[in-house]
């Protein structure tokens, strides 16, 4: 790896260039991935590269739902493997929710590293290197899932996910919760909950309410995921990116 200095002003969006390019070194990114994450921090500094007061109550509208969710199931694909790895397995610990690998590029070698990858960082329960179903209306590769795993569950949290497969799991029932730092993608606009943050700062903060809300009632964080509403969140989000803008004019 590149060595970055701490002092510089972009360090955090420079160490994870960095893990994304030790990523697709180690086989568990696409090449995709990396462009991918180019949209994300072009975002990323429109919006401060900070959490947004408003990326934060859609992050515990997300903890609440996941903690009352009967099947939750961590999605993982090669980005979110390379970036936050660790800190997925301990979240899926703390609201025992399985994980599963599910790639848009895929390739069973692939599966194969981020499942190894997540078993040495602690996860438990990983799915998707035996899918044995197909998620309706998504061409064949990309349709993966399996029966214990993303196709049983009543609540995906699909960080990084693309607009095509989150609407067909919206079709199938589940209530999906994504991160994605670009507020105007299809993605973030057919989700449940969209955090509208870098996956980085977002798996931490979540993981830090799901401790703190553990103890709620059923009833108090049922009242938490009512008043959240996607909708008035996107645009909230734009206006934060407006205001930013504004400050910098
Ligand atoms: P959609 O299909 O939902 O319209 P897209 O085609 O623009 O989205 P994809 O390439 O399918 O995007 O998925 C990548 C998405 O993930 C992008 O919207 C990008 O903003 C977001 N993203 C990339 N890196 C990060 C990150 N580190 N944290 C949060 N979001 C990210
Ligand atoms: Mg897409």
């Amino acid at each position: 790896m590149t060595e970055i200095p701490e002092d510089h002003p972009r360090y955090m969006s420079l160490v994870t260039r960095e893990m994304l390019v030790k990523g697709v070194n180690d086989g568990i990114t696409s090449m995709q991935g990396l462009i991918a994450q180019g949209r994300g921090e072009a975002f990323d500094y429109l919006i401060g590269e900070k959490t947004t007061g408003t990326a934060m109550r859609a992050t515990k509208a997300a903890a609440a739902m996941l903690l009352l969710a009967e099947r939750p199931v961590i999605s993982v694909n090669g980005n979110t493997a390379a970036l936050v790895s660790k800190e997925i397995c301990e979240l899926s610990k703390l609201i025992d929710a399985p994980v599963e690998v599910n790639l848009f590029h895929r390739t069973e070698e692939r599966v194969g590293k981020i499942v190894k990858r997540l078993r040495s960082d602690g996860c438990i329960t990983i799915y998707g290197d035996n899918p044995d179903r197909l998620i309706p209306g998504l061409s064949h590769d990309r349709a993966k899932a399996s029966s214990e795993g993303i196709w049983a569950a009543d609540v995906v949290l699909v960080p990084l996910e693309d607009g095509d497969r989150c609407e067909a799991l919206i079709r199938m029932g589940k209530k999906v919760i994504t991160i994605d730092l670009n507020p105007l993608s299809r993605t973030s606009r057919m989700a449940t909950i969209t955090i509208v943050d870098n996956i980085v700062r977002a798996i931490p903060n979540i993981h830090a309410f799901a401790l703190e809300m553990k103890s709620m009632s059923p009833m108090e964080l049922q009242e938490i995921v009512v008043e959240f509403s996607n909708a008035e969140s996107l645009s909230r989000s734009l206006e934060d990116i407006a205001e930013n803008l504004k400050k910098l004019q």
